[in-house]
Order: structure tokens, then sequence, then C-alpha cells
């Protein structure tokens, strides 16, 4: 662009709305995934740190566009929460991981929890507990399989919406887990009043771990904050052997990440168990 006010300007404007009209476009391209099947969940495994026994997956959503090829969740994900188009998605990943929990319970892989990802929007704007409810009765599930993984800022920014919404999903047995845990701003005081089953350690902080003791104190404070409330702990983004020892001499219970299973498709895990059956 040109130097100078009125060039600098018009640069501006063409560029601010040329991503306006990405976002459109790629709110138009969500919307026409949903109808036309092009989204779906891989899974990844949470393991037990001391036995490394597989003890639940999360689901993650992927949309693959012939057009475009596969998108990242990272950048629709956001469109869909600004468009609100977040509800029907949310709505969509519920159903369907709970049809993948039936599916797996008919084929005899026995009772493992998947992990759901829910945005903000989903808790404050819908009825999540009786979104939670519906997919399993259509599915015929136990809400007891079914777990949710919500970031911390909407439990602070709507703190009153958020705890009522909470409380009616524990309510139904579903656990619930705070995701991306040490990245926003989280209370002592709202810890303790939100029924909260697992706190997920961000993999930010996994990877400084390894780096220096500033990391380690971080999520050696997370452990002692859990054991005090009483709350389960995950690390996220466990890539290496050494992070993975350290946090299980920290006493963290549970890890995730790619040095133990990256996102697959629901096939490919059931590959994995079909090998590990007993000949
Ligand atoms: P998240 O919930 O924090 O999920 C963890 C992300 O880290 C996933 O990225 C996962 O594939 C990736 N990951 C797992 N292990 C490792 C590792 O060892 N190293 C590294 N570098 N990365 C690892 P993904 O699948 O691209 O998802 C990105 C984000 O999009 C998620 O972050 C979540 O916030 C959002 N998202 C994904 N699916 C859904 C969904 O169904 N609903 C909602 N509301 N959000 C979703
Ligand atoms: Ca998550
Ligand atoms: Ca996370
Ligand atoms: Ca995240």
């Amino acid at each position: 662009a040109k130097a100078g006010g009125r060039g600098m300007y018009r640069f501006f404007e063409a560029g601010m709305s040329q991503s306006a009209v990405i976002r459109l476009e790629l709110e138009t391209a969500l919307r026409q995934a949903l109808r036309q099947g092009e989204l779906s969940l891989h899974y990844q495994p949470k393991t037990a740190a001391l036995s490394g026994e597989v003890v639940g997956y999360e689901a993650l959503m992927r949309w693959f566009n012939p057009q475009r090829g596969h998108v990242s969740p990272a950048s629709f994900i956001p469109v869909a929460e600004e468009s609100g188009l977040i509800g029907q998605l949310g709505r969509w990943s519920l159903a369907e991981a709970a049809r993948q929990i039936a599916a797996w319970q008919v084929a005899g892989y026995g009772w493992q929890r998947v992990a759901v990802n829910v945005s903000a929007r989903q808790l404050v704007e819908g009825d999540l507990a009786g979104e939670i409810r519906q997919a399993c009765v259509e599915a015929g599930i136990p809400p007891e399989l079914i777990e949710i993984e919500l970031t911390e800022s909407v439990l602070m920014n709507q703190p009153d919406e958020a705890a009522r919404a909470l409380q009616a999903v524990k309510a139904l047995g579903v656990t619930v887990a705070i995701d991306d845990f040490g990245t926003g701003y989280s209370s002592l005081a709202y810890l303790r009043r939100l029924p909260i089953d697992v706190l997920k350690i961000d993999r930010s902080f996994v990877q400084e771990a390894e780096l220096d003791e500033h990391g380690m104190a971080i999520i050696r404070t997370v452990l002692v904050l859990a054991r005090t409330l009483d709350l389960r702990v995950v690390a996220e983004g466990v890539e290496t052997e050494v992070q993975a020892g350290l946090l299980r001499e920290a006493g963290c219970e549970f890890l995730q990440g790619y040095l133990f299973g990256r996102p697959e498709p629901a096939e490919r895990v059931e590959a994995r168990w079909a090998a590990a059956l007993p000949t």
C-alpha cells in the first residue's frame, strides 16, 4: 500500500472487509458441513500415569471439506462461537459422542468415558443439561459415560449462570473438567463453589516443566490445590518421556498427549482394542 493517510486508510479498510468476507464464507461452509456430514470426531486417550492404562477418551472435532481440505478446530470453533452456530455444532458433538459410546458398548469394548469439549455459549445460553440428557436417551447410554471439558473463562465471566447450568449437568451424573487450567483467572472461591471433578493442566505448563523449575512449580501448585479440593488432575499435551516422568514424580494421576496417543478416528481406536485382546 502507498504511504500516507488516505492510502493507508484504504489499505486497512480493504483488509478488514476481506477478513470479514473470509469469516462469512467459513460460516456458510460450516453451516453446510453440518448438513452434509463433513464433521467427525477423533478420540484421544487419557491414561493413568502409573499403570499406563487408558481411562477414557477426549472427543475432538474434525472438519474435512472437499474444497478446503482439513480445517482446524482452532480456526472454525471461534467462527462458530461468534456466529452462534456453536449451539448446533455442540449438539451434534454430544449426539455423535453418545452414539459412538453406544456402538462401542455393542461391540463389547467396555465402558470408556468420553469427554466432549463444550463452549461457553453452550453452557450459559443453551440448555446444556437437557441436551446431554437427550443425547444419552437417544443413544441409550448412561450420562455417567459423558464428561464435559470447559475453559475457566466462562465460569469467571458469568459465575452465577455457569454455576446453575453446571449443577444441572452434574445432577445427571456427568463428570465436569476444567480445560486449559491455569491460563485464565481462577480463584479458589469459584473453584470451591462449582461442581467440578477434574482440572486439566494446560499444555503450556507441561512444556515449561521440562525447561525450568518455574514450570514445575506451577504444576505442583495445581496438584496441591487439587488435593485440597479433592479434584482429579489430568496433564495435557504430554509429548516426551521426560515430561511424563516429571509429572508422575510430582504425583499427577492422569496424562494425555501425543506420547500416549494422537486423536484418531473411532475405527483406529477400535483396531487398537482388537489388537490388544488376548488371543
Ligand atoms: P483443547 O480442548 O485444549 O484440545 C487439545 C488440543 O491439543 C487438540 O487440538 C489436540 O489435538 C491437541 N493435542 C493433544 N495432545 C497434544 C500433544 O501432545 N501436543 C500438542 N502439540 N498438541 C496436542 P485440536 O484437536 O486441534 O483442537 C483445538 C481446540 O479446538 C481444542 O483445544 C478445543 O478448544 C477446540 N475444540 C476441538 N473440538 C471441539 C468441540 O467439539 N467443541 C468445542 N467447543 N471445541 C472444540
Ligand atoms: Ca479439551
Ligand atoms: Ca485443553
Ligand atoms: Ca486449548
